[in-house]
This record gives structure tokens, sequence and C-alpha cells, in this order.
């Protein structure tokens, strides 16, 4: 298993994290209609065997949806490149 160490606290239940959206696919010319975007969403489930992987309840702005780790999860990236992972708020 290979994933970098969390550079902030370990998630726990309860907590607001950011889900980085799915954009619309990139088009031949390299735009999307609807880039990846931080929603807020909720810590629902922490994976044991590795913390960095929740299951998350992730606020749309016009609703909810539920992506729990029995359907894979949402894994840890900081660095926001992958869509579907989660990382710490930015401090603004
Ligand atoms: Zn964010």
């Amino acid at each position: 298993m290979s994933h970098s160490a969390p550079s902030r606290p370990r998630p726990s239940v309860g907590r607001v994290v950011h889900y980085l959206s799915h954009g619309t696919p990139v088009r031949d010319d390299g735009t999307q209609a609807f880039p990846a975007q931080c929603r807020a969403a909720t810590v629902t489930e922490v994976d044991e065997d590795d913390p960095t992987r929740v299951g998350l309840l992730v606020h749309n702005p016009t609703g909810n949806f539920f992506h729990p780790l029995a359907a894979g999860g949402s894994s840890q990236d900081e660095a926001k490149q992958q869509p579907g992972s989660w990382h710490w708020p930015e401090v603004v």
C-alpha cells in the first residue's frame, strides 16, 4: 500500500472535509464545460485499515449524495488532482 502520510489530523466521523467533484469530460481542445469543484462533505465512516479512506455524505448545491466505503469510499488527495477524492478545507 502506498499513500502519502496525511499532513493534517486523521479524519473522523462528523468532520467536514472537501470532496473534489467530477467535472464534465475534457474536450479535444482541453476545455471542460464544468471543471472539478470543491464540495462540502461530512465524514460518515473511516476505513480502519486505511484512515485516509473515508465514506462521505457530499453536499452539492442542489442535493446530497452518499459515497460509502461499501461503494469504494473516497481517498485523501491533498494535491486535489483526483476527482472523487477528499482533502481538508483550504484555509482562506
Ligand atoms: Zn477544497
